[in-house]
């Protein structure tokens, strides 16, 4: 090879490696001009490309001239692990995007735990890689040969989905996002019929309390056994992780459980549906509270809580307040007959009633006002006021922020209507206890 001094194999082999690694580009081309070869060469122990190396380093641009000259984007490493797959455990999105962009296969498992991309993703809690990679499945090819739902589930050597490690981790978001995307709640680490762990548990085992409310506000079941016979409870009053122990006594109150099997639920628009997720969460916080009243624990401050409790009340006496409870605004429209009420008596009524566990499904509730069955809900428009906000159909902005922040504000304190909620949670899980544990055709 006709090269210089600076082109000798070892030197410039190194210099190579870290120009990728500190995404130096003039020094890769330069390096890659001098000895094009490079470009296809590994380390020698971790046999790491120069295209993992740019993709853990999120070096976008030595990436892109990399996949431009024609990289293979699933070369795998030693642990048979591709570039995708460490974007994803180190949370370079950007080149992740680049990767997929150049046909990178998600549906690659490495030889350490056989593990996706999508289980680095939630294991490490980047959540917006996650999404990235959920996007792509969603695309006709792998949606048609596996199927959507299966990659959500997908296994790792040790049975475990990207919900379980999520869980494990404390990936609180992580958790959200796989559960509304079909990630199965009650799914357990056994296989071929052998119990084990459910997401429940390992969150138990973390102490992570914001997954443990996160996986019983979309129905895991405080009872499900793991390989060794015991409860979530059990496994969090081992751990001492007292108030994760609290919420998961079985003898404590029930939470509210995301009516997702409800079509309109899952057909919500994204305004409707934050209203009644936060709604969802207050009465649930509600419940907590007096759950842990008396014991030696406190919740933490919310992690993600609009409070706009101080300009609220000002505007309270401008909007409308909910005919049920007569506490709240109304944000929420039945759009069928244009009844309005707030989110967290729209949120008590989807909740009412569990789904029927042989079929999945629930019924569909009716409205409180006209009795015609609800099978679309909107966010309610603001009834006063209406010629000032001309020409925004849905109000101005600011008037939806406000209203918005005013109808989550609410909540705290203790609402007469909160104690309803509870009731109304706890009379649910009650009446429902003999179906849950009997086995009917
Ligand atoms: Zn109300
Ligand atoms: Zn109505």
């Amino acid at each position: 090879m006709g090269q210089g001094v600076s082109c000798s194999r070892s030197s410039g082999e190194h210099e190579f490696y870290s120009a990728v690694q500190s995404g130096d580009l003039q020094s890769v081309e330069a390096a890659l001009q001098c000895e094009p070869g490079l470009i296809h060469r590994t380390t020698i122990y971790d046999r790491l490309s120069a295209l993992h190396i740019a993709a853990a380093n999120g070096c976008i641009e030595v990436l892109s001239i990399l996949l431009d000259r024609s990289v293979q984007p699933d070369v795998v490493n030693r642990h048979k692990q591709t570039p995708l797959m460490l974007a994803a455990m180190h949370g370079k999105s950007d080149c992740l995007i680049k990767l997929l962009e150049a046909g990178a296969n998600i549906l690659m498992f490495d030889s350490l735990n056989g593990r996706t991309c999508l289980h680095h993703a939630s294991y490490y809690g980047y959540s917006d890689c996650l999404q990235l990679i959920l996007s792509e499945a969603q695309t006709a090819s792998l949606a048609e040969s596996w199927g959507f739902a299966r990659f959500v589930n997908v296994r790792d050597d040790n049975g475990a989905t990207p919900l379980h490690l999520a869980a494990r981790q404390g990936r609180r978001d992580c958790v959200h996002i796989l559960l509304e995307n079909g990630g199965i709640v009650s799914a357990t680490t056994g296989t071929y019929g052998f119990p084990g762990s459910t997401a429940l548990h390992l969150a138990a085992r973390g102490g992570n309390l914001d997954c443990i409310r996160e996986l019983l506000a979309w129905g895991a079941d405080r009872l499900q056994r793991d390989s060794a016979g015991r409860i979530p409870y059990e496994v969090a009053l081992k751990r001492g992780h007292g108030a994760c122990a609290a919420l998961l006594n079985p003898s404590a109150a029930e939470p509210l459980v995301w009516p997702s099997p409800l079509k309109f639920i899952s057909e919500l628009d994204p305004d409707a549906k934050a209203l009644l997720e936060v709604a969802l969460m207050e009465a649930n916080r509600e419940r907590e509270k007096n759950i842990l009243k008396g014991t030696k624990y406190s919740l933490p401050s919310p992690t993600h809580y609009d409070d706009g409790a101080d300009d609220a009340a000002s505007v309270t006496s401008d909007v409308e307040l909910c005919c049920i409870c007569f506490d709240q605004v109304c944000t929420i429209e039945v759009k069928d007959c244009g009844h309005q009420m707030c989110a967290p008596c729209t949120l008590a009524l989807c909740c009412h009633s569990k789904p029927n566990p042989t079929t999945l499904c629930l019924p569909s509730p009716s409205c409180p006002f006209c009795r015609c069955t609800i099978s679309r809900l909107v966010v309610a428009m603001p009834k006063m006021n209406m010629d000032e906000d001309s020409g925004d159909k849905f109000g101005s902005p600011k008037l939806r922020k406000s209203r918005r922040s005013q109808g989550f504000s609410g909540c705290e304190g203790s609402s007469s209507f909160m104690g309803i909620l509870g009731k109304l949670g706890r009379a649910s899980g009650r009446k429902n206890e003999p179906d849950d544990l009997m086995d009917k055709p």
